[in-house]
């Protein structure tokens, strides 16, 4: 059912001109609409409730499906996010309906500050669940302060366990440092995760070695099909199709069907084994009907999806002194605009126009 104030934010106003005509809204009206209107749901009827922050666009890999041989253009200093700038943004977030939080980049662990903002945000009320993605390298030594601070998970990118070939792909040598943050993180009971993007040279004994990992420890291994948000690193032989990776692991495994609850993976148990494995198809079987998400950029734009270029500037009318009620009602306004990705992937006959992830956090 649409509220008074969902149909007046329904208009193609840009929503920074939505705010400024909204603050010559009668605000009982605008208060009452908000009070009915109390969570963020978009055209489709999707409710957002699951916030990813991009901390930076910086990282210390340069793995081959991510970063373009041209580069990306990097965000300046002075516009990303200070810690209390992304603590009040969550907070408004949260007051809207958010409750799960995942901090992404490029690498969210170069953020020095990264253990005070886990602290903050996990102290914010409406977030129940407080999730990191990372390459790993730096984890080791921080896993116990993240999880101190309130952290409760922890997805760790590993596309490969031969170190030559995870150099390959990441170009650092950097395997032993990665797994060393696995062993931790599982040691001290984080929720963990492994990512792992299915490229082609992925070999049956690397997918076996994986599940292996999944058999022995309470995680869950992720296959994930290669998006084409990379520029011009884009092929489309990049990837390896999960199909086969699914008959690699059957081989070996027997994978048991796990309730779905409308997440991105369909996962399965291993027969007999302590943890998880899961197949990630955002182009093959999209999940956009039931997409839940929105992305806050390092530099303060919230953006409406992976595939679509439709975005906000948050960090302009932050920095300018708007209320947490005017940047909520920016919030708002603005993801009534979410599209489908795929539809958008569909209509798309140059990928490398697509945006890249690097930039607006995985
Ligand atoms: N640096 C961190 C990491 O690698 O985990 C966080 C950012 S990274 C962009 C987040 C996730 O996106 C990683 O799991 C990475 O493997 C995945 N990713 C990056 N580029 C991708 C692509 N072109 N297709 C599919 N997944 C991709
Ligand atoms: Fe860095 Fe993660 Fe991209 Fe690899 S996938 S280059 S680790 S941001």
């Amino acid at each position: 059912m649409k509220t008074g104030l969902q149909v007046g934010l329904e208009t193609s106003l840009p929503p920074e001109a939505a705010l400024q005509k909204q603050s010559r809204w009668n605000w009982q009206e605008v208060n009452m609409a908000s009070r009915i209107n109390t969570r963020l749901t978009d055209a489709y009827g999707r409710t957002l409730d699951y916030l990813r922050i991009s901390l930076t666009d910086r990282c210390d890999f340069r793995c081959v499906y991510c970063l373009p041989p041209e580069g990306v253009d990097p965000i300046k200093q002075k516009a990303v996010l200070a810690t209390d700038e992304v603590l009040r943004l969550a907070r408004v977030f949260a007051a809207l309906g958010v409750c799960r939080v995942r901090l992404t980049g490029g690498e969210p662990l170069l953020r020095k500050d990264i253990v005070s903002l886990v602290r903050g945000l996990s102290t914010i009320t409406g977030i129940e669940e407080l999730l990191l993605t990372t390459n790993g390298s730096r984890l080791a030594g921080m896993v116990g302060l993240l999880k101190q601070a309130g952290l409760k998970g922890v997805n760790i990118s590993i596309d490969s366990l031969q170190r030559q070939r995870f150099s390959a792909i990441t170009g650092r040598d950097r395997l032993r440092e990665v797994v060393c943050g696995l062993q931790q993180a599982v040691k001290q009971s984080l929720k963990v995760k492994i990512n792992t993007v299915a490229l082609k040279g992925l070999s049956r004994v690397e997918v076996h070695d994986l599940c292996d990992l999944a058999y022995q420890l309470p995680i869950e291994v992720r296959f994930l099909e290669v998006m084409p948000l990379c520029g011009s690193a884009w092929q489309p032989n990049l990837g390896l199709s999960l199909s086969t990776v699914r008959t690699w692991i059957e081989e070996k495994f027997k994978l048991v069907p796990l309730a779905r609850h409308y997440q991105p993976a369909e996962s399965f148990s291993l027969q007999g084994g302590v943890g998880r494995i899961g197949f990630i198809q955002p182009l093959s079987q999209p999940f956009c009907h039931t997409c839940n998400r929105l992305r806050l950029t390092a530099d303060g734009t919230l953006r409406l999806c992976l595939y679509a270029h439709a975005s906000v500037d948050l960090c302009r009318p932050l920095r300018q002194g708007a209320s947490d009620r005017e940047i909520g009602n920016i919030i708002k306004a603005a993801i009534w605009h979410k599209p489908l990705g795929y539809e958008v992937l569909k209509n798309t006959t140059n990928h490398a126009t697509l945006p890249k992830i690097r930039q607006l956090g995985g």
